[in-house]
């Protein structure tokens, strides 16, 4: 459904650039997709007496019905309200059809430790130590079960260590936005709810791979400690779970609509074009970048961005982008204003005042 582009670079890895734009859509939250991890024949992981699919769609519901009572002017739609198997390719595409503004795909953990306890939230991409390959194992194999998964997923394969490369050099427009609504659900997580922080992850799911909007996936605990399990089947765990993630949201939707009301109009406002976004640190030499120059990186947290171009000019950069998306279709202007990114819209009412 979507052009994905698939570039081979020197350094032999295979990187997907996605057909997203930053600018177009408005900032406002009012369709938001809740995806119930796993269903039907897909159980999900399995505890002593439950089962992942189940504890999603408890969950999944309840948090629909948290924004349904509280956030009149958002639209909830379920990609499954009943144990039903839905693949994994259409989940995000129901958040398409429905130009959704946010995609929360709640699921449940397991480990082989018996002590291992705690929430963590994943956006999409490789991660740099691997640590979490065997979450991004689980939930991908899922495809496995569906008919002809090899051509609806340019040839994944959840099996082959190898073929995860092509997430290896994934861009997103919404990965900013993605990361920042998954550290507001951790930080709810971790000081109302109570719950063990395993933090923000980034790693390859496939369920997040093609989603055009801010999207996250929630693991809510692990189902295979006897106490988490035990919580997270009782009504108070599932409310305790969906209320922290509804106040993230809540959280979220207001910073992200009041963003232009915040930023100060500071004239420092700069374009640059950025060309990846990643969690692999790659040299910057042209080769690297079809042939780009002036590839500059920015380590940003635990990840890394890739620009070319500097300029104070909205019309240089948009020239500097017709160059470079020759090369490199889905690159895209990214605006800076005191260190921060801004939205294209933002700089430009600065820029204007
Ligand atoms: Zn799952």
């Amino acid at each position: 459904m979507y052009k994905l582009l698939k570039l081979i670079f020197v350094i032999s890895a295979v990187f997907i650039f996605q057909k997203t734009s930053a600018q177009d859509k408005n900032d406002n939250i009012n369709v938001i997709v809740i995806d119930a991890g796993h269903g039907g024949k897909d159980s999900g992981a399995v505890g002593k007496k439950s089962k992942e699919k189940d504890i999603t769609l408890a969950i999944a519901l309840r948090l629909g019905k948290y924004i349904k009572e509280n956030l009149p002017d958002v639209k909830v739609i379920y990609t499954r309200k009943t144990d039903k198997f839905i693949e994994l390719h259409e989940r995000s595409e129901i958040a398409d059809r429905n130009n959704a503004d946010l995609f929360i795909s709640i699921h449940v953990n397991a480990s082989t430790k018996k002590s291992v306890t705690g929430t963590s939230t994943f956006i999409m991409g490789l991660n740099k130590a691997d640590k979490q390959l065997d979450v991004v194992k689980r939930e991908n194999s899922v495809i496995l079960i569906e008919d002809n998964y090899k051509t609806k997923y340019e040839g994944f394969d959840p099996n082959s260590p190898e073929s995860d490369i092509i997430f290896s050099l994934y861009q997103n427009a919404y990965l900013d936005k993605s990361i920042r609504l998954a550290e507001l659900v951790q930080e709810e997580f971790k000081q109302k709810a109570k719950r063990t922080d395993r933090d923000v992850r980034q790693a390859g799911l496939v369920v997040l791979w093609n989603c055009a909007m801010p999207s996250i996936l929630i693991e809510t605990g692990f189902i295979t400690n006897p106490s988490e399990e035990l919580f997270l089947n009782s009504k108070n765990g599932q409310a305790i779970i969906a209320s922290a993630i509804y106040r993230a949201i809540k959280k979220y939707k207001y910073e992200t609509e009041h963003q232009n009301k915040i930023i100060k109009s500071e004239k420092k406002v700069t374009f640059k074009i950025q060309l990846a976004f990643s969690g692999k640190k790659i040299d910057t030499k042209p080769e690297n970048f079809k042939g780009i120059k002036n590839v500059e990186c920015v380590e940003d947290g635990r990840y890394y961005r890739y620009f070319t171009g500097n300029t104070k000019s909205y019309e240089e950069i948009a020239k500097l982008q017709k160059k470079v998306q020759k090369k490199i279709p889905d690159a895209y202007i990214i605006a800076v204003n005191n260190g921060k990114l801004i939205t294209i819209k933002k700089a430009l009412q600065i820029l204007n005042n």
